[in-house]
């Protein structure tokens, strides 16, 4: 099935299916990415927890194997997007305490399940933006999940989960792309247009040289992600270039947003002009998927050599 990675956005929620994609059997794929690209099914994404945080492999949420066959999994989860309308969920859990594995990558499984409301309890976290996507902390009570909801092999989710991470760093770098070249237009448009001191506020050089900045600086992020996108269609290691994109992306983003504020004056603190709300939505680029320091780090270690520090 060649499936690309723009295909799969639309109706998932927190990244992309991409472990179905890798990792999945055919029968797996066939049963669950047409519904998903058709939008029939929704789904969101569970892998944060409230007592792990970015240290992933230290989650808690247990899925104990029946002998009957089959699973039943026992957990919390937290910042789950979508999970307020989803109707299936991509589950990742440990199948092994992590004090019986020879490393904390092994023992954890994924799932990709239906989004059993009988046995998961949502509630909804009040936020500073994207509220246009419901945030949850969901609580999961012997939800049963069948052994052909499992995707790759049991204890070997650690390198399931990440072949999905890599595609979720790069469409949330294009979507800042995107954000940012949005806002640095409305912060642009007003410059051109606001007339101070006889002339337009766009004429003065410490208005100017910020956007002209944000502007190559989300041009070159815009590069480093179709380079990292065109690496993972082609199956290779992208990681690097993910991160980095991510991280270009989503910095420039918020300066875009930052500098829109400024460039409006006393109109970019009030709403009528949307700025303000743009610049708090840019926030989230520094936390989620993941944070600027954890990619700082990961580029630390893999590209300049120095020794692991999370
Ligand atoms: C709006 C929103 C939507 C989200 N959607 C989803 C979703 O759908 N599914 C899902 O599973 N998760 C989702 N998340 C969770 C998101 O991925 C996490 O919030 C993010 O990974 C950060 O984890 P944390 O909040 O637990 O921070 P923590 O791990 O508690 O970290 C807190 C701070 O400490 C820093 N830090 C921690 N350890 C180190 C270290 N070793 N070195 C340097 N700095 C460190 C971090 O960089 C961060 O700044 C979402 C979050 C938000 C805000």
């Amino acid at each position: 099935m060649g499936i690309k990675l723009s295909q799969l956005v639309d109706h998932f929620s927190g990244g992309t299916p991409q472990p179905v994609v890798g990792f999945g059997t055919d029968e797996q794929k066939a049963r669950m990415l047409p519904p998903l690209i058709r939008g029939e099914h929704r789904s969101c994404f569970g892998v944060t927890e409230p007592d792990a945080g970015l240290d992933t492999t230290h989650i808690s949420t247990f899925a104990r194997r029946r002998e009957d066959g089959g699973y039943v999994v026992n957990g919390r989860k937290v910042w789950t997007s979508t999970a307020q309308r989803a109707d299936h969920i991509l589950l990742v859990t440990r199948t092994t305490p992590i004090e019986d594995c020879e490393r904390p990558t092994d023992g954890m499984s994924v799932f990709y399940t239906d989004f059993d409301r009988s046995k998961i309890d949502v509630h909804e976290i009040a936020k500073m933006g994207r509220k246009a996507v419901d945030s949850n902390a969901i609580f999961i009570d012997g939800l049963e999940v069948p052994e052909e909801d499992r995707i790759g092999a049991e204890g070997e989710g650690f390198k399931v989960l990440l072949h999905g991470l890599n595609a979720e760093r790069i469409i949330v770098a294009a979507a800042a792309v995107g954000f940012g070249m949005y806002v640095l237009e409305k912060a642009a448009a007003y410059a051109r247009e606001r007339v101070v001191f006889g002339r337009p506020i766009g004429q003065n050089q410490a208005i100017q040289h910020p956007l002209a900045s944000v502007w190559m600086r989300l041009q070159a992020a815009e590069l480093m992600t179709y380079k990292a996108a065109t690496l993972y269609d082609q199956g290779k290691p992208c990681g690097l270039e993910a991160n980095t994109a991510r991280n270009l992306a989503g910095s420039a983003a918020y300066e875009a947003a930052f500098r829109a504020v400024r460039t409006h004056g006393g109109f970019g603190f009030a709403q009528e002009y949307h700025v303000e709300r743009y610049f708090r939505e840019s926030v989230l680029n520094f936390i989620a998927p993941v944070s600027e320091e954890l990619i700082l780090s990961y580029v630390a270690e893999k590209a300049l050599g120095m020794p692991k520090s999370y």
